[in-house]
């Protein structure tokens, strides 16, 4: 595996690949399975396999973890070697935005509802790194997880509003045996708020179950699902919804394909998650 910190070198290393079927993975790093799920999937079906792990100042308000996000390098880096990634891109923040760096890229409508609500600045900070990495790898494929559903919509579009060249592929969320959705942050969970983390995919499955069982009246099923999370103390729902999976958009009643979003907030880990359901 080459591990390619300059973003020079890596336009030369892409230039000589440019016959290639590249499939990328973009990470913030501190990797775990769900980043492992994207990568085998990529390593399946693409003949090169670019990961970066970057973690992305953009994205991040001034009141967020981005100090203290996790950055378990070696390990990282040891990861991506057992599951075969061809190039580790792992820019610098100084080059990357360096001090004159003015250019951002804004998907309006779809990054204004839900995580844009509580994050008004993020996906502007996510769509502008991810135009910059593919703009640098040019893959045929790139993988994203469900687990962040509404940036993944919000990616999807931007590629095909901009016309960029690449396919974008959806992975399933990874989750613990207990159903958590993996991600970096669950590990700032104490044990106790670990136990409380549960409480969002207990009420999102159950929000399902009661779709499947015919429920389509959406304020039901999101009071049914409230209730859930409130028998759990500790947790604060910032948003619980049923909404339609290509729009984002509040619906009054389920029809046709659905996703029931959710973020709670425990102490000061946020966490988010989010399942697809299939109305009449
Ligand atoms: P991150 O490092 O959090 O920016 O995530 C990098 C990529 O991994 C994004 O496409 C995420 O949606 C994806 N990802 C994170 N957690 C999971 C998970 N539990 N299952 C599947 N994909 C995930």
């Amino acid at each position: 595996m080459r591990i390619i910190r300059s973003i020079r070198v890596l336009q030369v290393w892409r230039r000589k690949y440019a016959t290639q079927r590249i499939g990328f993975v973009p990470t913030m790093g501190a990797l775990h399975e769900g980043h492992l799920s994207l990568i085998r999937r990529a390593r399946k079906h693409c003949s090169t396999v670019v990961v970066s792990i970057f973690v992305n100042p953009l994205q991040f308000s001034p009141s967020e973890d981005l100090s203290r996000y996790p950055r378990p390098v070696k390990s990282d880096q040891q990861l991506c070697r057992e599951a075969g990634v061809d190039v580790l891109f792992c820019p610098s923040s100084e080059e990357f935005y360096p001090k004159d760096f003015q250019t951002t890229v804004k998907v309006n409508r779809l990054s204004q509802s839900w995580e844009g609500t509580f994050r008004p600045t993020h996906f502007e900070g996510v769509t502008t790194v991810v135009t910059k990495l593919l703009c640098l790898v040019r893959p045929n494929r790139s993988y994203f997880g469900q687990k962040d559903y509404q940036q993944l919509l919000v990616i999807k579009h931007m590629v095909k509003d901009l016309n960029i060249d690449t396919k974008i592929v959806r992975c399933s969320t990874i989750r613990e045996s207990d159903g958590l959705a993996l991600s970096s942050r669950n590990r700032y969970l104490s044990e106790n708020q670990r136990r409380q983390a549960i409480s969002l995919s207990v009420a999102l499955r159950q929000g399902v179950q009661s779709i499947k069982h015919g429920q389509t009246n959406v304020q039901m099923i999101q009071n049914s699902m409230q209730k859930i999370l409130e028998k759990f103390s500790g947790v604060r729902i910032e948003y619980l919804a049923v909404c339609d999976a290509n729009t984002l958009s509040t619906l009054p009643r389920v029809k046709g394909e659905v996703v029931l979003v959710g973020a709670i907030q425990i102490g000061k880990v946020r966490l988010i998650d989010n399942m697809l359901a299939k109305g009449p």
